[in-house]
């Protein structure tokens, strides 16, 4: 959910969709797995003060999952609502906030391994937090709520905090960047591609992809009622200790999970800077034949997670 939109992914899946007559939004790009968090911490909230709470902050008719989106819709330069411009004069660089860039071999999440900042995606969940519990900080109420909704999704996806790093010479292989040299940075995978043209990158692949081909056919509102159903929650999804804690405890898992993701991967070649001449170095990758089988999985259990998580953070804020 940071750099460029999959465009050719956005097309063959609308119309996909058209032809099998399902309803998926394409200008909200991504956005599946955010609603399915939304939605599903909606069911875990049912009947709470939480929930009183989450209706009273947030605009009359919108939902956890319409929150949950939010803070990726406006970054469409185009997009505008009552709330937007003061958003973006206070926080130009809130597209920052939705990760960390620490190397997934990193044991984990804390602020001085490379690649934390103060205004990472595990900080920002933490000072969204403070804000809700205790009304005043850097955010609106709403502000953080949206925040908060959206980032418990990111940070339980596998390349918001751990990220490959590529050796600089020598064969092409992930590397830890244990110096100031000799190494460059793949960005959560931006920079990883594949694909007819190149045209795929790992990070989209786990944000929209492999959401995509794990939801399968069904609808929001059906896969997350399914989640509620079939995955029952487990103890190692309680998160210890004082809520301020637990971003960083869900980054620390996400490391594995990015180090899952990096495995197999074959590294093919360094092909430079892309056209637009953001990025130096862009590398081809093959994935794997059984990454799919590998990734469905984990989404699943990442989105049943996600929503409980949120909704135990707000249950926590609002006991
Ligand atoms: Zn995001």
């Amino acid at each position: 959910m940071r750099i460029p939109r999959h465009r050719l992914l956005v097309s063959i899946t609308a119309s996909a969709a058209l032809v099998a007559g399902f309803t998926l939004s394409v200008d909200a790009f991504g956005s599946a797995g955010h609603r399915v968090i939304g939605t599903l911490a909606e069911l875990h909230l049912n009947g709470t003060r939480a929930l009183k709470e989450v209706r009273r902050i947030l605009p009359p008719n919108q939902t956890l999952a319409d929150a949950a989106v939010w803070p990726d819709t406006i970054k469409d330069p185009i997009y505008e609502d009552a709330d937007t411009n003061i958003f973006k004069l206070r926080h130009p660089a809130h597209d920052t906030y939705h990760y960390a860039n620490l190397p997934f071999q990193a044991e984990r999440y804390a602020l001085d391994v490379p690649g934390a900042r103060p205004t990472d995606i595990v900080q920002t969940t933490r000072e969204a937090i403070r804000v809700l519990k205790n009304g005043k900080g850097m955010f609106s109420q709403r502000e953080a709520l949206r925040i908060v909704a959206h980032l418990v999704g990111d940070i339980h996806q596998p390349l918001h905090v751990g990220t490959g790093f590529i050796s600089s010479s020598g064969p092409l292989a992930f590397v830890e960047p244990t110096g100031p040299t000799g190494w460059r940075p793949t960005l959560g995978g931006n920079l990883l591609v594949y694909g007819p043209e190149n045209r795929f990158n790992l990070h989209s692949y786990w944000d929209t992809h492999a959401v995509n081909i794990t939801m399968e056919r069904e609808d929001v509102p059906t896969y997350a009622a399914r989640l509620y159903r079939e995955v029952k929650p487990s103890p190692t999804w309680t998160s210890s200790g004082d809520p301020d804690s637990w971003p960083a405890q869900w980054a620390t898992e996400g490391l594995a999970h990015s180090r899952e993701a990096h495995k197999g991967l074959r590294l093919v070649s360094d092909l430079g800077p892309d056209e637009a001449r953001r990025n130096a170095h862009r590398w081809a990758i093959e994935l794997p034949s059984d990454y799919d089988a590998r990734a469905r999985p984990v989404i699943r259990q990442q989105l049943a997670l996600g929503g409980y998580r949120l909704a135990a953070v707000l249950k926590a804020i609002w006991p």
